[in-house]
């Protein structure tokens, strides 16, 4: 599975990226959602290249555990 087709797996719209907020307004996907305190949910963005390094980084953990590899599901699960 290449670059392309994982971003294809992600559901893309205009937002900051967590680990790039100076680059303001980019193509960003949904990787996290937390729950703050005060309730509700935040949803946590990345761009392209923050979501192809924390797939880079899923695949590795999956394959240093055992795990069999599923792209997409950046912040669902530890792997
Ligand atoms: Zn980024």
């Amino acid at each position: 599975m290449d670059s392309e087709e994982i971003l294809a797996l992600y559901t893309w719209a205009p937002g900051v990226c967590f680990r790039h907020p100076a680059a303001g307004e980019v193509e960003t996907a949904t990787v996290k959602k937390v729950h703050p305190r005060h309730g509700g949910e935040e949803e946590v963005r990345a761009c392209r290249t923050c979501v192809l390094v924390i797939e880079r980084d899923r695949r590795e953990a999956a394959l240093k555990a055992g795990l069999p590899y599923e792209p997409g599901h950046a912040g669902e699960a530890p792997v």
